[in-house]
């Protein structure tokens, strides 16, 4: 998809994988309207999309309050018509269910789920009576495999997974195309490289810049792009013909010693939402 002088909305612009996608949407000449609470973050990524060969549009919003996401909207109202929408904004809580309060549940879930859905939600008519648009839902690896210890994330994701496949379908020949991009632990920046930890036993860690280039894929419409450093299609499809062979894989890749220590570690900090 040419994305030159083009309108591009990107939540989760402020910091971590949003930067680099921001920088590659920049570098196309998109005109990226750049989108999360930090303002200040914003600024400096905006300054990068502009270094890149891009324009840039900055709005302080909440993705998971009705007042935020009228906000974004009516910033996009004055900037013009949306091509391409890449919904970027994740929050995790990586703890066991029991220990997430009522607060921290619901803010994943408008967050991950509730905000894409109605952002789309807004851009979709407008898209679909130009006959053009593209929206890139960047889900997780927790949206195809179920994730211990990140529970809440896990079903936020599998519903992103379930709203874009079905929408992809829905939206045949409108024009407008959607999918997702599903990353395992990404290397270089965000929620993951954060931690400080190194990615579970068998798996390694994707480089950032696999994810850039499969937002970038879906944008030129694929339906869902996994971003892993080996193949796991057969894998999830084991998992499907056999239930209860997830647990057993999970702990022979040794992702559920990683996830619990990760939980523990996540309680004594104090998660901060
Ligand atoms: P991150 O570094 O924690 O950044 C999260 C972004 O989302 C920030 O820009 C943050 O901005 C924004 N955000 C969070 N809550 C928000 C809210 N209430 N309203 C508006 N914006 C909000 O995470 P990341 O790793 O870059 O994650 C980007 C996407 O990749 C997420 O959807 C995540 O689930 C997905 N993902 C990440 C990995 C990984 O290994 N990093 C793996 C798989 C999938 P503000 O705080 O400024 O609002």
């Amino acid at each position: 998809m040419n994305l030159a002088n083009q309108i591009v909305l990107l939540t989760g612009a402020s910091r971590g994988i949003g930067v680099a996608i921001a920088r590659d949407l920049g570098k196309a000449g998109a005109h990226v309207v750049l989108t999360a609470r930090d303002l200040a973050g914003l600024e400096r990524v905006a300054a990068e999309v502009r270094v890149a060969g891009g324009k840039a549009t900055v709005v302080a919003a909440d993705v998971s309050t009705a007042e935020g996401r009228a906000t974004i909207v009516t910033a996009l109202d004055a900037v013009g018509p949306v091509l391409a929408f890449v919904s970027n904004a994740g929050l995790e809580v990586p703890t066991a269910v029991h220990e997430q309060t009522h607060a921290q549940i619901e803010k994943q879930i408008a967050v991950n789920l509730t905000g894409p859905i109605l952002l789309t939600r807004a851009l979709l008519p407008g898209m679909i009576a130009r006959g053009k648009g593209a929206i890139a839902l960047v889900s997780s690896m927790s949206g195809k495999s179920p994730t211990p210890f990140n529970a809440i994330y896990s079903a936020t994701k599998h519903g992103l997974n379930g709203f874009a496949s079905s929408l992809r379908i829905e939206l045949d020949g409108t024009g407008v195309h959607a999918g997702v991009v599903c990353p395992s632990f990404v290397a270089e920046a965000g929620m993951w490289h954060d931690t400080g930890l190194a990615a579970p036993g068998m798996m390694r860690e994707v480089p950032l810049a696999k994810v850039v280039a499969a937002v970038r894929a879906v944008l030129g419409g694929k339906g869902e792009v996994l971003v892993t450093p080996s193949p796991v299609r057969p894998l999830l499809a084991l998992a499907q013909l056999i239930p209860g062979l997830d647990g057993p894989v999970l702990r022979a890749l040794g992702v559920m010693t990683t996830l619990k220590s990760r939980a523990r570690t996540t309680i004594e900090k104090g998660a901060s939402e």
